[in-house]
């Protein structure tokens, strides 16, 4: 099958032929019908750093948020899976009996099998193995770009609630990137009274706007946090660092005002540094995000199903594998792009 094939790091991905995955008992294959990039998968593609997160070896195939058409059903679970069914599924294999499993964490399973690796290749390939245990059927008008947007929009959900959002909260999401505004979308959707985007690409905070933001602010020429108190009257009660890189964490503890909620949803893979005692001074509720729970799959398919979250607007482009590393390697440098989607067809 092809598949876009990381061979050395820092070096674009080249689409090559590799061998097809076979289904385990309890697995499913999936042709995949789409597949988004990740700003994770372009700093993993980059990075040689590894503390808290692994090296991708040479021969490594990326592409975690997927959604896909069944065509193989592994012999244990032909009662309850077909091929056809239209389905999306959470990135690692897990063991499926195991506490944390049954909890919906299966990255936190002692038998995980995690994607991007020889043993379980990632969807920026023609076909994917997934476990049945972390696989979810898309309902009837939840199409494969959709699919492929649910593990995006979980984690901008998981990171909501881990800020506690509710109608009394004036909200600083420090980027606007994917993570920003699905961050963005669930802020709205969960009441948030105020949900002010801050980006040093002035068009990207104001596009957040369409994705649930009630206001935007230009970092590279307004002062944050002048502008956020003239928007809503006050400091933030939660701040979001969607952002990721060294320093990032910093200034979302800058802008938190006493007594609020920073969340770290931004996904920083090199070392970085932070001044406690500012943070302690605030006394700040610190809170750290890690992808999510199966549950939040669920919610987030429930909720395009029924029209309440739109996030078709996301997709801003979707290419072939003919484009797709040329594609892979624009979204490195700053970019009008959000969601680029591979379509393997
Ligand atoms: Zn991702
Ligand atoms: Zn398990």
């Amino acid at each position: 099958m092809r598949a876009a094939v990381l061979k050395e790091i820092g070096k674009p991905l080249e689409i090559e032929d590799v061998p097809a995955p076979e289904p385990g008992p309890s697995d499913l294959i999936l042709k995949v019908k789409a597949c988004g990039i990740c700003g994770t998968d372009l700093h993993w593609s980059e990075s040689h750093e590894d503390k808290g997160w692994r090296v991708l070896s040479s021969g490594t195939v990326m592409g975690h948020e997927f959604a896909g058409e069944v065509v193989e059903v592994g012999r244990d679970v032909r009662d309850k899976w077909k091929v056809g069914d239209k389905v999306t599924a959470l990135p690692p294999i897990g063991c499926g009996r195991c506490a944390e499993c049954q909890a919906g964490r299966p990255f936190r399973c002692a038998d995980v099998q995690v994607r991007a690796n020889p043993e379980l290749t990632g969807a920026y390939a023609e076909y994917t193995r997934v476990g049945t245990h972390e696989t979810l059927a898309l309902p009837s008008d939840v199409g494969f770009g959709e699919g492929a947007l649910v593990e995006p929009l979980a984690v901008g959900l998981n990171a909501a609630n881990r800020g506690r959002i509710g109608p009394e909260d004036n909200v600083l999401i420090i980027g606007g990137g994917p993570v920003g505004l699905s961050v963005a979308v669930w802020c709205r959707f969960l009441g948030a009274r105020n949900i002010v985007v801050s980006d040093l690409i002035g068009a990207r905070a104001e596009r957040a706007v369409e994705f649930g933001a009630s206001a935007a602010i230009d970092a590279s020429r307004e002062d944050v946090d002048a502008r956020f108190r003239q928007l809503t009257g006050g400091g933030p009660d939660v701040v979001f660092d969607a952002v990721g890189v060294p320093g990032s964490l910093q200034l979302a503890v800058d802008h938190a005002q006493y007594h609020s909620r920073v969340v770290v949803v931004g996904l920083c893979m090199a070392g970085d540094h932070l001044y406690p005692a500012q943070a302690i001074v605030k006394e700040i509720d610190l809170n750290f995000a890690f992808v999510y729970r199966k549950k939040h799959f669920e919610i987030v398919l429930d909720m395009l199903a029924a029209n309440r979250v739109d996030a078709e607007g996301l997709i801003t482009d979707r290419v072939g594998f003919d484009d797709f590393s040329t594609a892979f390697e624009a979204l490195k440098r700053p970019t009008g792009q959000i969601k680029v989607v591979l379509e393997p067809d």
